[in-house]
C-alpha cells in the first residue's frame, strides 16, 4: 500500500487517518484501485504542518493534496456538510471529530467504510453486507439522501453499471419520485457520472435502471427519448471507456438530435465533438465498404481503439488494434507530407493554369489514387499521370 506512509505519519502526530471511499470499496471487491481518498481527524491547517510536500486543493472543503512518491493523495477532514440548497451541493461545510460522522455523510453504504493500513475495517453502515450481495443502498433514507443532492441519483445508476451491482427496492422507489431534482444540478457534474455509466461493466444493467425509474426524462436531451435509451440498450455490448465514442453512439442512435446538440448539452469539449465526428463518418464508410485504406488513413492511428470501441458496439468484430496497426503501416503514405509531390510542383506541371482551388482537388486526387493503389507515390509517376489528365481535358 503505497499511502501507507501517510496514515503512519498522521498517527505519528497523534492523529487519525483512515482510507476511504472508492478505494476501500474497490479494495474489498478486489477490483484495481483508482484514486486513494483519505480521511483524518487533523484540521487542513494541521495537515499542511505536517506534511513537507502538500497542495492546498480544496481548503474550504478541507481538501489537501499530500504528495507522496510521485502521487496525491486527497486528504479531507472529517466534516459534514450543512444547509443543502436547491438540491445541488452543501452550503457549507463543517469539520467534526469523529469518523463516523463523516461516514455518515457519504452517498452508499459501499462508499462509507474506513480502513486502517491494518486491513481494521470501521463500517458502521454494513457496507460490507451490501458489497456481498451487490447492493447499492444509500446511508440513511433514499428520499433524503437524493433530496439533499440529487446527483446521488445518477451515481447509484452509474455504479449499477461501473460495479455489476443492483439498487435496492427503496432506492429505486426514492428514484422514481425524485429524478426530476436532477435538472438542478449542474450538467458538468452530470456529465462525469454519464461516461462512467459508459465505462463501466454492465453497461445494459445501468441503461435498463434509467428505464425502469424513467430518470432519463431529467437527464439533458433525453427528456422524450425513451427510445434512444432502448436502443443504446439493445446496441451496448461492452463497455465503453472513450466519451467521444459515446457521443459518436448517440448520434448514430438517435433521429432527432445531431452531435452537435449532444456535445452542447453535455458540455463537451471541441476535441470531443472533432473526434466524435470522425468517427461517426469513418463508421458510415465503414458500413459501405468496410476497411478500406482510405478509412484507415483518414482516421490515423490514435483513434483506431475508439474506432474498434465503436464497432463492437454494433457485433463487428473481425478486427484487433494490431491488425488495424499492421495495415496502417504498410500504407504507401500517412499524412500529405508523405507525398512525393507538392503543390508548387503541380502548378509547374501546368504552367497554362493560374493558382488555384484546382491544386488542392488534384492532391486530393492524388492522394486517393496513392492509397487505393492506382498510383505510386512517386514524383516521375504523378508527372505522368498529371500530363495524362492535361492532354484528356485539352482533347
Ligand atoms: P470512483 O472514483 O470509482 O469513480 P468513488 O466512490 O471514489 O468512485 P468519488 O466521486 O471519487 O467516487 O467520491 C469519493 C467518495 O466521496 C465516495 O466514495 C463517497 O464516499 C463520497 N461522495 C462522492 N460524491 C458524493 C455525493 N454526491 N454525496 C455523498 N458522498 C459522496
Ligand atoms: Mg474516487
Amino acid at each position: 500500500m503505497k499511502a501507507k506512509p501517510i496514515i503512519d505519519t498522521f498517527e505519528k502526530y497523534g492523529y487519525e487517518a483512515y482510507f476511504v471511499g472508492g478505494a476501500v470499496r474497490d479494495y474489498l471487491l478486489g477490483e484495481p484501485i483508482g484514486d486513494i481518498d483519505i480521511a483524518t481527524n487533523a484540521t487542513p491547517t494541521e495537515t499542511l504542518s505536517i506534511f513537507e510536500k502538500t497542495v492546498p486543493v480544496g481548503i474550504e472543503h478541507g481538501t489537501v493534496l499530500v504528495l507522496h512518491g510521485n502521487e496525491g493523495y486527497e486528504v479531507t477532514t472529517y466534516r459534514v456538510e450543512s444547509d443543502y440548497s436547491d438540491f445541488r451541493r452543501p452550503e457549507s461545510v463543517t469539520f467534526v471529530r469523529s469518523l463516523t460522522e463523516d461516514l455518515a455523510r457519504r452517498d452508499f453504504t459501499i462508499n462509507a467504510i474506513a480502513m486502517h493500513p491494518s486491513e481494521q475495517l470501521i463500517d458502521p453502515f454494513n457496507g460490507q453486507a451490501d458489497l456481498h450481495n451487490q447492493l447499492i443502498s444509500t446511508v440513511g433514507l433514499a428520499e433524503e439522501r437524493f433530496s439533499e443532492d440529487a446527483l446521488r441519483m445518477m451515481r447509484a445508476v452509474r455504479f449499477c453499471s461501473q460495479l455489476d451491482f443492483t439498487v435496492t427496492e427503496t432506492v429505486k422507489q426514492a428514484i422514481k419520485t425524485y429524478h426530476h431534482l436532477l435538472q438542478n444540478i449542474a450538467v458538468e457534474r452530470i456529465q462525469v457520472e454519464w461516461f462512467k455509466l459508459f465505462a463501466g461493466k454492465n453497461v445494459k444493467q445501468g441503461l435498463d435502471m434509467l428505464l425502469e425509474t424513467k430518470m432519463y426524462e431529467s437527464l439533458p436531451l433525453l427528456k422524450d427519448e425513451h427510445n434512444v435509451i432502448q436502443r443504446l440498450s439493445d446496441h451496448v455490448k461492452s463497455s465503453i471507456k472513450h466519451p467521444e465514442v459515446v457521443l459518436a453512439l448517440l448520434s448514430l442512435l438517435s433521429d432527432s438530435w445531431t452531435l452537435s446538440d449532444w456535445v452542447k448539452a453535455y458540455r463537451c469539449s471541441n476535441q470531443q465533438k472533432r473526434e466524435a465526428n470522425e468517427l461517426v463518418k469513418a463508421f458510415k464508410i465503414y458500413q459501405i465498404n468496410g476497411i478500406t485504406n482510405q478509412l484507415l488513413y483518414q482516421l490515423g492511428r490514435n483513434r483506431f481503439s475508439q474506432f474498434l470501441e465503436l464497432l463492437q458496439q454494433f457485433e463487428f468484430y473481425e478486427w484487433s488494434l494490431k491488425g488495424l496497426e499492421s495495415m496502417y503501416n504498410q500504407l504507401p503514405i500517412h499524412s500529405r507530407k508523405d507525398m512525393a509531390i507538392e503543390g508548387n510542383q503541380l502548378l509547374n506541371l501546368r504552367p497554362d493554369k493560374q493558382k488555384g482551388p484546382w491544386i488542392g482537388e488534384y492532391l486530393q486526387l492524388i492522394e486517393r489514387m496513392i492509397l487505393s493503389g492506382e498510383l505510386l507515390n512517386q514524383y516521375e509517376a504523378i508527372e505522368r499521370q498529371v500530363k495524362q489528365w492535361k492532354t484528356q481535358e485539352n482533347d
